[in-house]
């Protein structure tokens, strides 16, 4: 764990990273809910901290996909604390989204979870989320919709820390930050312009929710590289 604030604990899954935002003192807010083997390790980690399951504040979700909302069910009947979430997500967290193009396979594999895991139970959204709504938790934080991944996928900003939890924007692994595979994109053509919007943001940190180690400076280095390979890409060959 290197270059985040404190306050920032990580709940890593088989397949991506939740997190639990502690603070102000006796309060916990929770950033995704995971997909399999994560509510042992957020029951543990509250108890660690002296907190149980009435201090979790909220529940924020980046979006609807079965790794970061399969848990969702769980999360609210246990905590009581209500779901925030964009409003085109409800589809996705139902399991219901009707998957267009080569996303039938995110479907395919969503519903295949639902039926071996046993996760992905329905749960509705108890606060739609919009882009610049600021919630007041954590020190404050900025919802910040970057859709394309999904209709409704939001990050969150927090000033305080100049730092974006950034959901699935991009991935960050292995010296380098990659968009999602194409089939797990349900609306890809609006990825560009959720890139820019990120740039611009010009966060210091940043934290996806899929990475290797918990390091801001670095995810942040790997999305300018990431920006820059994009741009290369696009650019006409030098005429000699
Ligand atoms: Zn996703
Ligand atoms: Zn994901």
């Amino acid at each position: 764990m290197k270059n985040v604030p404190p306050g920032i604990q990580t709940i890593r899954g088989v397949m991506g990273v939740c997190h639990l935002l502690w603070g102000p003192p006796g309060e916990a807010v929770l950033i995704d809910t995971g997909l399999i083997g994560e509510p042992a390790q957020i029951r543990w980690r509250l108890r660690q901290h002296g907190l149980g399951p009435r201090n979790v504040k909220a529940i924020l979700l980046t979006h609807g996909h079965i790794d970061h909302a399969g848990n969702v069910a769980w999360a609210k009947a246990w905590t009581g604390a209500p779901v925030y979430a964009h409003p085109a997500e409800q589809a996705h967290i139902d399991g219901t989204y009707p998957y267009t193009g080569t996303s039938r396979w995110c479907g395919r594999l969503e519903r295949a979870g639902r039926a071996v895991l046993r996760v992905g139970q329905p749960a509705p959204i108890d606060v739609f989320l919009a882009d610049g709504d600021e919630l007041p938790f954590w020190g404050g934080l900025r919802v910040v919709h970057l859709p394309g991944h999904t209709a409704g996928h939001c990050g969150f900003y927090s000033a305080r820390h100049d730092l974006l939890f950034s959901g699935d924007l991009f991935a960050s692994y292995f010296f380098n930050a990659h968009l999602p595979p194409p089939i797990l994109n349900s609306r890809p053509e609006l990825i560009p312009a959720s890139l820019e919007k990120a740039r611009q943001l010009n966060p210091r940190l940043m934290v996806p929710q899929h990475y290797d180690v918990l390091d801001g400076v670095l995810h942040r280095q790997r999305f300018d590289r990431l920006l820059a390979r994009r741009a290369a890409r696009r650019r006409p060959p030098a005429v000699i």
